[in-house]
């Protein structure tokens, strides 16, 4: 198991995030790097991003259309092409059961030894951001339904009926952090994750390029290099503890 922010070949990492865009934004150059490195990597896409145009008279369900196109090039340029789009409305989204369960349920399928999701616990970013609630609503759900829901029998029996047995995620990267303590160098691929970002062109326009560039070199500096991304990062088990059957609670 790596614990420095690589991957290794037949891993499986599901990347949780509220909006088509977060993925690129926050995990674009690591999920290049760890699908080169021959991890199977899925998207879940939680709102349908339909909230993503202000004018009026938008026709939001070909928004939501189109937005899940732009999700799919995006993917596909760093070789993924495994995305669960759940369909949420983008806005007003809570960290409720209903989503704790739907994500439960999608890591007992997917079986992921590492989950990325948004740090819930991140209101305000510098002098001049405060996050967006559907960020720390995905980030909150998606943190419970990796513990204790994926990994508890009790916790929603009827996942249980759906043949849908306890699932163990080793790692949690949470991304979009106030706290980081593991940085990916991803000057080699930055390029391609900058392209990535672009296919998402009702949200984004050329600007997108310098100031993803910008943030990116921000984080590199802090490990010496061009480019970077950082995770606070939580390690839930260790390969001994694989079948112990023991749930800490
Ligand atoms: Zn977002």
């Amino acid at each position: 198991m790596s614990h420095n922010g690589d991957a290794f070949p037949g891993m499986k990492i599901l990347i949780i995030a509220a909006h088509p865009d977060d993925v690129e934004i926050g995990v674009g150059g690591a999920i290049a790097l760890w699908v080169q490195g021959g991890a199977q990597v899925s998207y879940a896409i939680v709102t349908d991003g339909a909230a993503g145009n202000n004018d009026p008279g938008t026709d939001l369900v070909a928004l939501a259309a189109q937005r899940q196109e732009e999700q799919r090039a995006a993917a596909a340029l760093l070789g993924v092409d495994d995305i669960h789009f759940m369909g949420y409305a983008d806005g007003t989204l809570e960290p409720g059961l209903a989503l704790r369960r739907d994500l439960t349920r999608l890591i007992r399928q997917l079986k992921p030894d590492r989950v990325v999701c948004q740090d819930p616990t991140t209101v305000f970013v510098g002098d001049g951001y405060v996050n967006h609630p559907d960020h720390r609503a995905a980030g909150e759900a998606a943190t419970y339904a990796v513990f204790p829901s994926a990994v508890s029998r009790p916790i929603f029996p009827e996942l249980l009926e759906e043949g849908l047995e306890p699932h163990q995620v080793r790692e949690l990267y949470l991304n979009l952090t106030l706290q980081p303590d593991v940085f990916v160098d991803i000057t080699g691929v930055m390029d391609r994750k900058v392209e990535a970002l672009l296919c998402h062109r009702s949200q984004l326009g050329e600007d997108a390029a310098k100031w993803m560039r910008e943030r990116n070199a921000e984080t590199g500096k802090q490990i010496g290099c061009a480019y970077a991304e950082a995770f606070r990062v939580l390690y839930l088990a260790d390969e001994d503890d694989a079948d112990s059957g023991e749930t800490p609670s």
